[in-house]
């Protein structure tokens, strides 16, 4: 379904331009540039109905038969769908859909086990840790005695001695795993046995990773972790919300944390969208997406090391890669703005050693639009033009879009 054309956008268009045109420009923006964000996909149109649907005028706080509102016997259906296909699809006991974000998920997991005051062992910030592991600008941090576990300056891997020896000294009540920038697999099992060692609950923020693990192309944490949080958006491809998955002795206390503690009512209708995804992401199509993503990342990464950038921990076992550019003559920040000004559109991140921003780029989105191996090559190489200035940015926006309209994220 060509989603310029729906119903909905003829009728906006119609009774407010203005905010039409800017729904046509961001089309037309994600549709025309390269989006390298490593947490950004192009959702289905499918998804993208159920979002635009009168699903949106409900209100259901509770759950699905133990709802506050009346009127819910429709919604509660969908709402069981998303719950029963994200089990499935995780092999999960329990899942929680209803968290409105991430970061919701992760505050609930926090609320479902913790206490103020209580000690969390998480990945520092400066290393790839989410706002929510413990940033003194996040309820996290204030609410929370968050100690920080690093990765090793000339690895970039998680240092998982040091996670050990601080789990041993500040025996926290939970340990958190889980990062916004750690291109490899996580060692679920190790951390379990961490855990397991002091007598810690073990979350797993797998905000990032769990549409590699929907499609097989990553290990799961559900088997090892209390309660895993993440989000549907990522390389999930669903709608932006949360989900929350855990074992049946913890559900009920999952779900009171979601709803009443932290969230009112639920959003039915990204529930549903969230539903669309799940189904979405049980196909063997989805199977052969996430593991393209994962090609095309280890190529991109292999791509940008030939061409000097330094990859973080040497290459990816996922969709997201780290890099430095200085070896081109670049710091991050001007390197994510001349990549900007030629439509390659990506984000900085802290890298291990040292102050230095780096580059944090992913292939999520990319490979939603069919583009290939082929096509990370020639991103590779495109790259490192732009950030040598061998090329003009007109001429690299000129071969972007050459690029762009040739894998359209959306047909019509
Ligand atoms: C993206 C992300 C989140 C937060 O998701 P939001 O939907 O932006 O709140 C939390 N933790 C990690 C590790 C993430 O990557």
């Amino acid at each position: 379904m060509p989603v310029t054309r729906t119903l909905e956008a003829d009728v906006l268009r119609r009774q407010d331009p203005e905010l039409a045109g800017i729904l046509l420009a961001e089309l037309d923006r994600q549709s025309t540039t390269l989006q390298l964000i490593a947490a950004e996909n192009f959702s289905s149109p499918a998804v993208l109905s159920a979002l635009g649907s009168a699903l949106a005028n409900k209100y259901a706080e509770g759950y699905p038969g133990a709802r506050h509102h009346g009127g819910c016997e429709i919604v509660d259906v969908a709402e069981r769908i998303a719950v029963d296909r994200a089990k499935a699809l995780f092999a999960s006991e329990h899942a929680n859909v209803q968290s409105h974000s991430g970061s919701s998920a992760v505050l609930a997991a926090y609320a479902a086990l913790l206490r103020p005051g209580d000690t969390v062992l998480a990945l520092g910030l400066p290393y790839g840790g989410h706002l929510t592991h413990g940033s003194p600008a996040n309820f996290s941090g204030r609410w929370f005695d968050f100690v920080g576990y690093g990765v090793d300056a000339e690895t970039g891997l998680i240092d998982y001695e040091q996670v050990r020896t601080l789990a041993r000294t500040h025996r926290p009540k939970a340990i958190v795993c889980g990062s916004i920038a750690y291109p490899r697999h996580i060692d679920y099992a190790l951390f379990r046995e961490v855990a397991d060692e002091v007598g810690a609950y073990l979350i797993a923020d797998a905000a990032h990773p769990i549409g590699l693990v929907a499609g097989g192309a990553a290990p799961s944490p559900v088997p090892y972790a209390d309660v895993v949080c993440a989000t549907t958006h990522k390389v999930l491809r669903g709608p932006r919300g949360g989900m929350i998955l855990c074992g049946a002795e913890l559900a009920e206390r999952v779900d009171r944390a979601v709803f009443p503690f932290t969230q009112g009512g639920a959003q039915m209708h990204t529930i549903a969208a969230k539903a669309v995804a799940f189904g979405e992401a049980a196909t063997p199509a989805f199977t052969v997406y996430a593991h393209q993503v994962v090609a095309n990342a280890r190529v991109l990464a292999a791509g940008l090391a030939a061409e000097g950038l330094v990859v973080t921990t040497g290459g990816t076992d996922t969709h997201l890669i780290t890099a430095d550019p200085a070896p081109l003559g670049v710091d991050g920040r001007t390197a994510r703005g001349r990549l900007a000004a030629a439509g390659m559109v990506l984000d900085c991140c802290a890298l291990p050693h040292g102050d230095a921003r780096g580059l944090r780029l992913g292939t999520a989105a990319v490979t939603t639009q069919g583009m290939g191996e082929e096509e990370m090559h020639r991103i590779a190489a495109l790259f490192a033009e732009v950030l040598r200035g061998e090329t003009e940015s007109q001429k690299a926006r000129d071969e972007v879009r050459e690029l762009t309209g040739r894998f359209q994220p959306y047909t019509g």
